[in-house]
């Protein structure tokens, strides 16, 4: 297939907002696209290289990009990088200043699909010395063959963000239209389900386009592919969270760390955040802890890792140990440095077999048969099963008197729902309401701040939008040695972000997601989303969090609601 094809759709997508619009573009466009390419295509119009649950990452920075263009181009990286300054999308410059070149040249492009993915694919792949230079010159060797329009696509998807508005939903339902035009309603669920399961929509694709219905449906969840997590709903207190998840009820602590899903197939290992990232690299421990302790041949585990004090070994809050998701070298050190206890809380598959179906009572069982428990190591989260409001309240004091958030209560009988807020789980926290917001702008420092960005513009969510709520500047320090966010790590965070610069303010890509404390919300003109925080100050980087998991305008009325009751 040529690469032109794709890019002809890339242009549609972005043209058309209306979601029913796209659907019917990606289907049709699925529909022509042969059963052997399909993977590939898919992969492509999400915007990805590999699938979600590679080990594999492109890892390119924006500077060795600016120089394969400048090379492509024939222009100097200073006039690509004040245009990019500009225009605020490397995509747009890449497409402007290839056009130039290929007008010039009376060229037509012979770019494959196959030939894009495999010289990306193949950026992946180059380790050690003189590294860099190959990936340039990989990405040259593309451009050099690329019109404008296919060169503005090749730099989005290098850099990860193709900007054409495909969420998860759309292909899910272009995938049904393509394939079960007839029967759209009923398939939906079960494209969700598949998905839910492998978090692969090629393979999801691949068996709708054999019309195997049955296929989809008998898809299972196996070691090495990570399964979409379950996530909670929000009660106010004990007798609200029976009312929701029924008499009796387990309760456990709900720990202050972040989610980890541990798969273990044999003697290998591999570790999954909560937005289904392969952290394995970084957590060498939580490797070993899984090896040495849980007795099963093939397993997948949901927990939440939780850091403590290397010296005291106390309990440390998230943000402490927030820095080892990311981090990709010195792990040794971090390791040593910020150790953390895996606190096992469910089990999705053991020994070839899905437990999705089984009841949450019946999957703790077999946890506490093939979990052997070793503190700051792995154990179990803590957990009572009661029908009394006194007893689970007297248990939420002792999970925040030993440091954790609150408790999560849970239907015994419930089963694990990849992928959905379902009410099998419910979350009481102690304190205060927090917003999860996104950063889409911000401002530069004076006097002694002028280095940094130092006011922050927080948006919440509304479907694909973002509608800003506040400024930020409080609760972020100064200097790299004092504890929390620093303005540095910020603006450091940022700056590949940046867009658009009038005056002091700056246009921030969304990507960021912080936690946002505040005293109140209240009605606002100011902000498009009609809301503002009184008093917000940031509380934490939520680097396990992407910009979709953002609390959105619905939650914010919620809230505001409430707090006049
Ligand atoms: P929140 O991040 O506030 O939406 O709360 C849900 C998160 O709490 C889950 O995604 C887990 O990472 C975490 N958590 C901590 N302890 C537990 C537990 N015992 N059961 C389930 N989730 C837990």
């Amino acid at each position: 297939m040529k690469y032109a094809d794709l890019v002809q759709l890339y242009e549609s997508l972005e043209n058309t907002s209306k979601r029913l619009g796209k659907i019917a573009l990606i289907g049709a466009f699925l529909r022509k696209t042969p059963v052997e390419q399909l993977e590939q295509v898919v992969l492509l119009l999400q915007g990805l290289v590999f699938p979600k649950h590679a080990e594999q990452k492109i890892g390119i920075a924006e500077r060795s990009v600016i120089k394969a263009l400048g090379v492509a181009s024939g222009k100097s990286m200073e006039a690509i990088e004040q245009q990019w300054k500009k225009i605020g999308d490397l995509g747009e410059v890449a497409k402007s200043v290839i056009q130039k070149k290929s007008q010039s040249t009376l060229f037509s492009s012979h770019l494959t699909v196959h030939k894009v993915l495999t010289n990306l694919c193949e950026l992946a792949e180059l380790e050690g010395a003189g590294t860099v230079d190959k990936k340039i010159s990989l990405i040259t060797e593309l451009l050099s063959a690329a019109t404008g329009a296919e060169a503005k696509y090749i730099i989005r998807t290098l850099l990860e963000d193709l900007r054409i508005g495909v969420k998860e939903g759309v292909l899910r339902d272009a995938i049904v239209a393509a394939y079960f035009p007839d029967q759209q309603k009923e398939h939906v669920a079960v494209v969700q389900d598949a998905y839910d399961k492998t978090n692969d929509f090629g393979k999801v694709a691949q068996l709708a386009a054999e019309g195997k219905i049955s296929s989809l449906k008998g898809i299972s969840i196996q070691p090495f592919h990570p399964v979409k997590v379950m996530l909670f709903i929000k009660a106010n207190d004990i007798p609200d969270a029976f009312a929701q998840v029924g008499k009796p009820a387990a309760f456990e602590f709900k720990y202050d760390g972040f989610r980890l899903q541990c798969h273990k197939s044999g003697s290998k290992v591999r570790l999954f955040t909560r937005r289904l990232e392969d952290v394995t690299r970084q957590f060498p421990d939580v490797v070993q802890f899984v090896q040495d302790h849980v007795r099963a041949k093939s397993a997948i585990l949901d927990s939440e890792a939780v850091g403590y004090d290397a010296v005291t070994k106390q309990y440390l809050p998230f943000q402490s140990i927030s820095q080892r998701i990311k981090r990709k070298y010195g792990i040794e050190g971090m390791v040593k440095q910020y150790p953390i206890e895996v606190n096992v809380f469910d089990i999705l598959e053991y020994e070839g077999k899905s437990l999705l179906n089984e009841p949450f009572i019946e999957r703790r069982n077999l946890l506490k048969k093939i979990v052997h428990e070793k503190p700051k190591q792995i154990i179990l989260a803590k957990q009572i099963v009661t029908g009394s409001v006194q007893e689970a309240e007297q248990f939420f004091k002792e999970s925040l008197h030993a440091g954790e958030e609150g408790v999560m209560a849970k239907n015994l009988q419930g089963i694990y729902k990849p992928g959905s807020r379902v009410g099998y789980g419910i979350k009481i926290k102690a304190e205060a309401e927090t917003l999860d917001l996104v950063i889409v702008g911000a401002e530069w420092g004076t006097g002694k701040r002028a280095a940094w960005l130092s006011s922050f513009t927080l948006a919440c969510r509304s479907g694909e939008k973002f509608l800003e709520i506040g400024k930020v500047g409080t609760g972020i320090k100064e200097k790299e040695e004092e504890e929390g966010v620093t303005f540095p790590q910020l603006t450091r965070l940022l700056r590949p972000l940046m867009g658009e610069e009038k005056g002091k303010e700056v246009l921030i890509r969304p990507r960021i997601v912080i936690e946002v404390g505040f005293e109140e919300i209240q009605k606002s003109p100011t902000y498009s989303s009609g809301y503002a925080l009184r008093f917000p100050r940031l509380l934490r980087i939520r680097d396990d969090k992407g910009i979709h998991d953002a609390s959105e305008l619905k939650y914010v009325e919620r809230l505001y609601r409430q707090q006049k009751r």
